[in-house]
């Protein structure tokens, strides 16, 4: 039997339109089909962002590398989508994090209130510079190209932001409920797990293409962590200090002001 496509009028036969993929049986919203939608969104065995976001903490550089050189792009969730709805729930949750400490504490936390505004900024900044940065420790002639790097490092940052999430809502947690100062995200060893992890991301991304890449996989998570510090304290520079004087270094903590 043949049908019309009710998304792009095209002919087709069979229970997918060979055009645009949208389903032959397709009907008006019923409340069962908005339920059914927004379940499967987000558990579908094969496409839902709970399963993207395990996949990502499990082993993010098999994901990416999938997603990248072997081009499985249907394999998961749509990782430019991810990218943008974990930015925004990212800055979300790290602004109610601020807020509740603020409040509590009375601290004045101007660095906070400046990353408050500028962390998706700082996120996209980060992109192109993490994406030189990986392309030229891990260049080999048979290698992968800058632009997808660029892809490479936008699913290390959604990586970064679903961290910061757990982290920050373990703040939220020890903080607003026990009313005890946290700041899981401060703590060196933070830095240095995300380091590690951004390590073994890089590694598993690599392996197929390079020789036993762990001297470079070492090296891009170390490029990753020195490349959101430096921006960071360029932000604070630029925007606390109006591009003025050596007050930059004040930044976490090591003196204030
Ligand atoms: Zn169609």
């Amino acid at each position: 039997m043949i049908s019309t496509c009710k998304n792009c009028n095209h002919h087709f036969k069979g229970n997918f339109c060979n055009e645009c993929g949208q389903k032959q049986a397709i009907g008006t919203f019923t409340f069962k089909s908005i339920f059914t939608e927004a379940f499967l969104a987000f558990t579908h065995a094969d496409k839902g962002i709970l399963k993207l976001l395990r996949s990502l903490l499990i082993n993010p550089g098999k994901v990416a590398y999938e997603y990248i050189a072997e081009c499985k792009r249907k394999k998961y969730f749509n990782l430019f989508t991810f990218f943008v709805i974990i930015t925004a729930v990212a800055a979300f949750v790290e602004n109610k994090d601020i807020v509740v400490k603020e409040a509590l504490f009375k601290v004045d936390n101007e660095y906070g209130q400046v990353f408050n505004v500028y962390s998706k900024v700082l996120t996209l900044l980060t992109i192109p510079l993490l994406a030189l940065a990986l392309w030229l420790i891990n260049y080999t002639k048979n290698g992968l190209r800058y632009s997808e790097y660029t892809v490479f490092a936008m699913i290390l940052m959604s990586v970064k932001s679903i961290i910061d999430i757990v982290a920050r809502l373990v703040n939220l947690l020890f903080t607003g409920v026990f009313k005890l100062y946290t700041a899981v995200d401060e703590n060196i060893f933070y830095a240095v797990f995300l380091m590690l992890f951004m390590g073994y991301a890089s590694y598993n991304f690599h392996k197929r293409k390079i020789k036993k890449p762990w001297f470079r996989s070492l090296l891009s998570g170390f490029a990753f962590c020195i490349i959101q510090v430096a921006l960071i304290i360029f932000i604070v520079w630029a925007i606390l200090r109006n591009f003025n004087g050596l007050g930059i270094f004040s930044i976490y903590g090591i003196s204030n002001r």
